[in-house]
């Protein structure tokens, strides 16, 4: 039996300035380190053939399966402000997409495997500790119910890739309903090529928006659509305190999936302005800026399509202006509705976006940690538990705040216990906290993997109590904590 994938390449099919032709790079001596079985079905593969040596062969580049095309695909980007007319997959290579068990089309994508034409000074290799980190981040993301690109699996190459020291090299294989990013419109439109922005908007209607096909002006509401999906995912982001660190816009992706899980990281202590990326140094991608990056960003992509919109510059910037005034408000309202939830509310009242911001208030103030103080409020929710108090440095700005949400709840008609399991249905005990993604990286390069299996196993199940694994709740004690993350390419 050979590893089998039906593979079709529509994205190989576009015009010819989209992308660059290149096979990975062969490594020395693959070794499988993580397959994601259950993902591997769901893309209709068969995963006990992707754990022989001819699977892992493909997995880290060294052979192509029958039926890819492999590409590396054309963007631009704004980087931390900044426009490069040309960035590209300088390390990653699109095998081809398959479509899965529910007739989703997704991108299958080797991340580490070897130089392409868009490498420009990098190596096109990917260091263990980053694969593993998107590995186990993306993974999370996915049980937490949030859009994200998934990881199929990680591999070891047998060569050393050089960073500032030797490390072992590894190659994700990344799978996404697509990898169009607001930086593949710009590499276009700053050519002035406006077939190619009208070509690729069409290719991502019909892959990602099919309903817009047959609505009168598509590309306005293609615009609005990619708006909306881009609020509410951010929206998600900020309810389970994720930092993405690198939010450029050719990290920003059109499907409204996160992609490219570099220096990101979950907050533990409730800080609206915390920064974990080394090389954020203003801060412009802090937690709390979040949605209004992705709104400068999507009016990066608004720019791009003008030319589709109308001939009449003023005319379709007007019209751009319009669509982008929606992001606001379907953010807030996103926003606001998860943050209801997340303290047990039902219904909707004046007062209730109040009420939780002085919550977050008080938390900021006090160090509270932002997944420990949520998860415990639905213990709060149904007896005097002191589980949340004891989250704040000062546990009497809790109680004060308490008093007012209990009596808040006491308007509604539904009771404690379906409230709090309400509650921690939307408010997880455990997300990929940084000190513990940080020793199983560790323990990884030191060749010991098991770290690393038992955390994505507990991550799967963020929502579910796992008394055996209560520790990984945990926030790091002072000498554990995370201060920065690294891209470490
Ligand atoms: P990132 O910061 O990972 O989103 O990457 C930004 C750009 O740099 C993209 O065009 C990447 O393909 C490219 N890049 C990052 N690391 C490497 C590498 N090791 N070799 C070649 N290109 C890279
Ligand atoms: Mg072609
Ligand atoms: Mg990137």
């Amino acid at each position: 039996m050979t590893v089998h994938f039906p593979f079709q390449n529509s994205y190989a099919a576009l015009p010819d300035s989209f992308f660059a032709r290149v096979a990975p790079t062969p490594v020395a001596a693959p070794r499988l380190i993580k397959l994601n079985r259950p993902l591997a079905l769901q893309l209709g593969l068969d995963p006990d053939l992707l754990e022989t040596a001819e699977g892992a062969a493909i997995l880290a580049g060294k052979s192509v399966p029958d039926g890819a095309d492999p590409i590396a695909m054309a963007y631009a980007g704004h980087q931390f402000g900044h426009f490069v007319p040309q960035l590209g997959d300088g390390r990653a290579i699109l095998l081809g997409e398959v479509i899965d068990r529910d007739g989703v089309r997704r991108d299958i994508q080797l991340k580490g495997s070897g130089p392409t034409p868009f490498s420009r000074r990098g190596d096109g290799r990917a260091a263990l500790g980053p694969v593993l980190r998107e590995y186990i981040v993306s993974e999370a993301m996915f049980a937490l119910g949030i859009p994200t690109t998934r990881s199929l699996a990680a591999v070891v190459t047998g060569e050393h890739v050089i960073r500032e020291v030797a490390l072992p090299g590894a190659v994700l294989t990344r799978v996404a309903s697509s990898h169009i990013r607001v930086g593949t419109f710009q590499f276009f439109a700053a050519r002035r090529d406006t077939d190619a922005v009208r070509a690729l908007a069409d290719h991502v209607i019909a892959r990602h928006y099919p309903a817009l096909r047959e609505v009168e002006r598509r590309y306005h509401a293609l615009l609005a659509a990619v708006v909306e999906r881009q609020a509410n995912l951010i929206a998600r982001w900020l309810l389970v305190g994720f930092i993405h660190g690198v939010m450029n816009t050719d990290n920003s992706a059109i499907s409204g999936e996160t992609i490219d899980y570099g220096p990101c990281a979950f907050m533990d202590a409730y800080n609206p302005s915390q920064v974990f990326s080394s090389i954020d140094e203003m801060g412009r991608y802090a937690y709390a800026n979040q949605p209004r990056i992705a709104l400068w960003n999507l009016t990066r992509l608004a720019e791009c399509l003008l030319p589709l919109f109308s001939d009449e510059q003023e005319k379709a910037i007007a019209e751009a202006q319009d669509i982008l005034g929606a992001f606001t408000e379907t953010f807030s309202t996103a926003y606001q509705a998860g943050l209801r939830r997340k303290v047990g509310l039902f219904t909707e009242r004046d007062g209730d976006e109040a009420l939780i911001q002085d919550l977050l208030d008080a938390m900021a103030k006090n160090q509270a940690d932002f997944t420990l103080t949520f998860r415990k409020l639905g213990d709060a929710a149904v007896d005097d538990s002191a589980d949340a108090r004891a989250q704040f440095m000062e546990p009497a700005a809790f109680d004060e705040w308490a008093g007012c949400w209990r009596a808040r709840l006491a308007l509604e008609s539904q009771g404690a216990a379906e409230r709090r399991a309400a509650m921690n249905a939307v408010n997880p005990i455990f997300i990929p906290r940084n000190h513990r993604v940080e020793a199983v990286i560790q323990a990884a390069v030191n060749d010991d993997y098991a770290p690393f299996e038992e955390l994505v196993q507990v991550l799967a199940k963020p929502f579910d109590d796992q008394p055996d694994y209560a520790a990984y709740a945990d926030p790091p004690l002072p000498d554990q904590r995370v201060l920065q993350t690294f891209c470490g390419t």
